[in-house]
């Protein structure tokens, strides 16, 4: 199992005070990396700092915003050296395209696609001074399937595909892996609204393959993988962790 052993790595996972940003966390500290997590509430990171740490995690906070670029360049260069990137931190907004507001569709991109440039060029600029490193940058179904009333979204997460392998293409010689993770619907504060709605589960449940929602402890293997030497061939790809979903019809 030593191929998939992160001792000794350090890895910083934006959006990381819940959710799936707070399981991967868990999942590469599991698997022996000091991670930092990161959100825009200082307090919620310090009370997710507190459950790793009791779980014998190392743990660092850094509370900044991924849409400002300057407040990006200034927290990366204060943590210094990092083995691992994940960019997670996202948000959905929900409207019919006929109706969605400028201004929503600027911030959604602004979390969802810019931020992933930002974090990600400041991070591997360090990453390719040490001719090594790891970014996995958290894709979605919606980066291949449309859905009404989230076109934008789908947008978003089909351009940080392409951000993926455009990554891939100018960072690979110099020794970096650059993957996708796509994870398919899973129980967070992001679905909540689904998750309280039955006919949206009920139409879930029918549409993908398994059968049911994902838990976030089942991204841990992917992302483990990702971020190990396990995958140090892999480069460009977006793995789908979504019970088959976008396998199916
Ligand atoms: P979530 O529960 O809403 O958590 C989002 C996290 O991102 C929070 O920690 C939030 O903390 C942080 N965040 C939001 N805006 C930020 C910003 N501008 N700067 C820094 N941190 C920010 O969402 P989730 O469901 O875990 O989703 C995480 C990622 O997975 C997203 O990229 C999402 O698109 C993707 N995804 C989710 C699902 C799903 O089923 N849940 C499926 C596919 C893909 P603060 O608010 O304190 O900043």
């Amino acid at each position: 199992m030593g191929l998939f052993d992160l001792t000794g790595r350090r890895a910083l996972v934006t959006g990381s005070s819940q959710g799936i940003g707070f399981a991967l966390a868990r999942a590469l500290g599991g698997a022996g990396a000091a991670v930092v997590l990161n959100g825009r509430d200082a307090g919620k990171l310090e009370t997710a700092a507190g459950v790793l740490r009791a779980e014998g995690i190392a743990v660092e906070v850094a509370a900044f915003d991924v849409t400002d670029h300057a407040a990006v360049g200034e927290a990366v260069g204060r943590l210094g050296v990092l083995d691992v990137l994940v960019n997670n931190a996202g948000i959905q907004r929900r409207a019919p395209l006929e109706d969605f507001p400028e201004a929503t569709w600027h911030e959604l991109m602004r979390t969802n696609l810019d931020s992933v440039f930002y974090v990600a060029q400041a991070v591997a600029r360090g990453m390719i001074a040490r001719k090594r490193g790891k970014i996995i940058n958290i894709c979605s179904v919606q980066s291949e399937l449309g859905r009404p009333s989230i076109a934008p979204y789908a947008a978003s997460k089909g351009a940080v595909k392409m951000l993926t392998k455009g990554m891939c293409a100018d960072w690979a010689r110099y020794g970096l892996q650059v993957n996708g993770l796509g994870p398919g619907y899973f129980e967070t504060e992001l679905t909540a609204a689904l998750v309280a709605d039955p006919a949206f589960s009920d139409w879930l449940c029918k549409r993908t393959p398994a059968g049911r929602w994902g838990k976030v402890e089942e991204l841990a293997g992917a992302a483990i993988f990702l971020a190990s030497e396990a995958s140090d061939f892999v480069n460009g790809q977006v793995i789908y962790v979504d019970g088959g979903l976008t396998s199916v019809v």
